[in-house]
């Protein structure tokens, strides 16, 4: 049985729904990812024969396609955010774990390509942390 998942973006122009399972949750960690999250890495939840629906914004979805690769992010024209997409090679729907309202039922299976991690991501354990901005 297929279960069904809900996200939408930011700015809520954009809302899915993903009927199907998923089987890995992967941190990746390449030099592709860092540069389209702005971040240390992307967190990402693979469903292998799942079905991606567009529940309202469709038209505001934009897919960027790195060339030559499987590396492709959907992305909200509006505010940005990273949305679901449909890799055909694979047969699979890559969902940005953020981009989820509903619960993500699994953790992560793996950290992929860290030998490209960010420098600066090492000994973050050390740094504070706050519940809010820090006062
Ligand atoms: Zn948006
Ligand atoms: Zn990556």
């Amino acid at each position: 049985m297929n279960n069904q998942h809900f996200g939408s973006c930011l700015c809520g122009s954009t809302k899915y729904t993903l009927s199907g399972d998923f089987q890995s949750f992967f941190l990746c960690h390449c030099t592709r990812c860092q540069k389209g999250t702005g971040s240390a890495h992307a967190a990402n939840l693979f469903a292998t024969d799942s079905s991606l629906t567009w529940l309202q914004g469709e038209s505001n979805v934009k897919i960027y396609q790195y060339p030559n690769s499987l590396h492709r992010k959907s992305f909200c024209q509006n505010c940005g955010s990273a949305l679901p997409t449909y890799i055909k090679n694979i047969n699979c729907v890559v969902v940005p774990a953020g981009s989820l309202d509903s619960p993500v039922p699994i953790s992560p299976t793996a950290k992929i390509f860290v030998s490209n991690s960010a420098s600066w991501l090492k000994n973050t354990g050390y740094v504070p942390c706050f519940d809010g901005l820090p006062t």
